[in-house]
């Protein structure tokens, strides 16, 4: 080489060599911010699993409510189910609200039943099955609870947004108290965000349970909770008790869990 090539071509060459650790040191940048990039990524994927998989744990009523803190307890005046109730604290705020204009108008509301989680509806399930003759096939067993049961894990109940009124029993609001309890609740309850959840059945509700006055949704928790239903938990999920095996050919979901009245979706 030329001593005036070397002249020519060093500064060019020691401006290269200035520039290596510059260079070498962003594309390391690039490639630790690609990495933390994937990193959040999956820890989001994560979190949202999780979320997904605890919110699925509580539409299926597996917790307890008294270890929850946004369960809260019925307080005993209004409490006549015989056992220490909760509901979700919004769902008891707006009952008291109507409760004191129910009383200004005459009308006494009380709480029969409120939250039962998945434990409880077991028992009741199990019971009942256990209690039918020996000589009913499985499948006649599984119909015959399921007339006036809700499977565990399909209950409204589990989710502290339903409450049974004064008496789940038809024949009471065939009484005088009861048509004035009745008539109250389908004129005012609305406005406190309760509806009926299980009218009667007809073209606009063809499945599920058959009416109940007694039973109505706190519709500003219990809208979200239903579509979590109908988007999270499959019938695969719902086990766990005498007769599971019959799930899914009952269509459990469809029919029953979003079998209600459409006013209340
Ligand atoms: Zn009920």
């Amino acid at each position: 080489m030329e001593k005036n090539t070397l002249k020519k071509i060093l500064p060019a060459a020691v401006f290269i060599l200035f520039l290596i650790p510059a260079v070498t040191s962003s594309l390391l940048d690039l490639r630790q911010r690609q990495e933390n990039e994937i990193i959040a990524a999956q820890l989001l994927a994560q979190q949202q699993a999780e979320a997904k998989a605890a919110e699925k744990i509580y539409l299926l009523g597996q917790f307890d409510p008294s270890q929850r803190s946004d369960f809260t307890v019925v307080p005993a005046n209004y409490d006549i189910g015989g056992y220490t109730m909760y509901l979700r604290q919004e769902t008891l705020s707006a009952f008291l609200e109507m409760a004191a204009a129910a009383q200004k108008d005459g009308v006494d509301l009380k709480i029969a039943s409120a939250t039962r989680n998945f434990d409880y509806q077991k028992n009741l399930w199990n019971n009942k099955w256990n209690a039918l003759p020996k000589s009913m096939s499985d499948l006649e067993k599984f119909q015959n609870v399921l007339e006036y049961s809700a499977v565990p894990g399909t209950s409204r109940h589990h989710w502290g947004t339903e409450i049974d009124f004064n008496n789940a029993n038809p024949q009471y609001f065939n009484t005088e108290e009861g048509k004035e309890v009745y008539n109250w609740m389908s004129q005012n309850a609305w406005e406190y965000g309760f509806c009926q959840t299980y009218t009667a059945k007809g073209p606009d509700r063809p499945t599920g349970y058959d009416e109940e006055k007694w039973h109505w949704s706190y519709l500003p928790l219990s809208i979200g909770f239903t579509e979590d239903y109908k988007n999270l938990v499959t019938e695969a999920d719902i086990k766990g008790f005498d007769g599971d095996q019959f799930v899914a050919q009952a269509n459990l979901i469809q029919n029953y869990v979003l079998g209600i009245n459409p006013k209340c979706l």
